[in-house]
């Protein structure tokens, strides 16, 4: 049966848009990239949420604040943003996605190749969700790990601790392609390192470089699991020398 969607809704504020996503029928709209190429269910209500002015870029308290519907193109060129998750956001799409795509979306959709959401994941990015009276706060593992914490909510930002150094390690089919394995080595500002993964589990995970050999990759026509599993050896060998060290994830 084909998708069909029953409603369109633009909130023009939080709570209206909040009260909507409740509903047992909502899909919550950032670009609209995902939702309108899967859409999932097969029949919806969008929640759009592009007139709730949740996007921007902003340095404030040590950290990096990106804003739920702030685009991925807009990450790219942000002065703000550090190289490194400017080039990831730059590695995501073609420019015509990152024109839509958000950052919502992007950790909505937990696409298993997505670069930047592994950039992100070694950055030890904090996810604020709001929910019809609730506001929290969890670490991106925690909403990779358990979806239910998106349920009927919305991510309203992204932040990330800024004063650390981050090196990101891929190899692809062409310069232009997204990753097979992708690894990103992040080291804070107080010297611990954090490394995430992608394309070795249906979503980047966060890794120990000492027990790499417990991966168990999904094999596709990109690569086999032996290939993706000595792909992400070699990576965060070089990723984590690029930020001066080998410590334990
Ligand atoms: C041609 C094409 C190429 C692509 N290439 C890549 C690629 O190379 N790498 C890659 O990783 N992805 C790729 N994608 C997938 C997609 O573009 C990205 O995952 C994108 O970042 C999704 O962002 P969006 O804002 O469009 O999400 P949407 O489609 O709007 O939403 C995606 C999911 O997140 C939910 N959601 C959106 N915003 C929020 C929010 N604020 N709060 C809670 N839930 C929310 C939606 O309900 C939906 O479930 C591609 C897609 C297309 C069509």
């Amino acid at each position: 049966m084909s998708d069909v969607i029953t409603g369109y809704y633009r909130p023009l504020t939080l709570d209206e848009a909040l009260e909507l996503a409740a509903r047992a029928d909502a899909v919550v709209l950032g670009g609209g990239t995902v939702v309108n190429a899967h859409p999932g269910r097969p029949r919806v209500v969008a929640v759009d949420l592009q007139a709730l002015d949740l996007d921007g870029i902003a340095a404030e308290a040590g950290r990096l604040r990106l804003g739920a519907t702030t685009r991925l193109q807009d990450v790219a060129d942000s002065g703000l943003v550090p190289d490194v998750l400017r080039e990831l956001a730059r590695a995501e799409a073609p420019n015509t996605i990152r024109n839509a795509a958000t950052v919502g979306g992007t950790i909505g959709a937990a696409d298993p190749g997505s670069p930047l959401l592994t950039g992100l994941l070694a950055c030890a990015a904090t996810v604020a969700v709001a929910r019809a009276g609730a506001r929290a706060e969890h670490p991106l593992e925690a909403i990779l790990d358990d979806r239910r914490l998106l349920d009927g909510s919305i991510i309203t930002a992204v932040t990330v601790p800024v004063g650390g150094r981050a090196v990101a390690q891929g190899t692809a089919r062409t310069p232009a392609d997204s990753p097979i394995v992708m690894a990103v080595a992040c080291r804070d500002a107080d010297g611990a390192v954090r490394v995430a993964v992608s394309g070795v589990a249906s979503r980047p995970v966060l890794v120990d470089p000492q027990r790499l050999a417990e991966l168990d990759p999904p094999a596709d026509f990109r690569g086999s699991a032996s290939y993706r599993s000595h792909l992400a050896g070699v990576l965060v060998a070089r990723a984590l020398a690029g930020v001066g060290g080998s410590e334990r994830a």
